[in-house]
C-alpha cells in the first residue's frame, strides 16, 4: 500500500499524537467531574494507564458526556493505524492522494474533498447514526 513521504507524514503524526494526549486529558477530566461511581472507577483506570491502553479502553465505551471526544480519539487511532500499516493520506473511496493542505487542517480525513462531499450528501440523507 502507498504511503506518504516521511517528511510529510511526521509533522501530521506529531499533531495527531498531541491532539490525542489533549483529548485523553479532557476525557480523564470529564470522567473525574462526573460523580457516578462507575465513571470514577473508570477514571482511576484511565489515570493509571498509558495513552495506548487508554485508547483501547475507551474504544468500546459509549458514555454520552465524553462520546464526542471518544469518537475523535477513535478517528485519531484509525489515522495512526493507517500511518503504520499504509494507506494514510490516500482517499478511502477513490484511492487518490489527499492534498496535503487538507491533511494538515484535518489529519483524520479519510477521503479527498470530492469523495467526502459525495459521502456527506448521501450520509445526510440516511440520517446520522447515534454515537
Ligand atoms: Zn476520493
Amino acid at each position: 500500500m502507498e504511503s506518504l513521504p516521511q517528511d510529510e507524514l511526521e509533522p501530521i503524526k506529531k499533531q495527531l499524537l498531541e491532539r490525542r494526549s489533549a483529548l485523553l486529558n479532557e476525557i480523564r477530566d470529564e470522567l473525574k467531574r462526573s460523580d457516578e461511581q462507575r465513571y470514577i472507577d473508570l477514571a482511576g483506570r484511565v489515570h493509571d494507564s498509558g495513552d495506548e491502553a487508554v485508547a483501547d479502553l475507551l474504544v468500546d465505551l459509549d458514555i454520552a458526556i465524553v462520546g464526542q471526544h471518544i469518537q475523535e480519539t477513535r478517528d485519531i487511532e484509525e489515522a495512526l493505524r493507517r500511518m503504520k500499516e499504509g494507506g494514510y493520506g490516500f482517499c478511502e473511496t477513490c484511492g487518490e492522494k489527499i492534498v496535503l493542505a487538507r491533511l494538515q487542517t484535518q489529519p483524520t480525513a479519510l477521503r479527498c474533498l470530492a469523495c467526502q462531499d459525495r459521502y456527506e450528501r448521501s450520509y445526510a440523507q440516511q440520517g446520522r447514526p447515534k454515537l
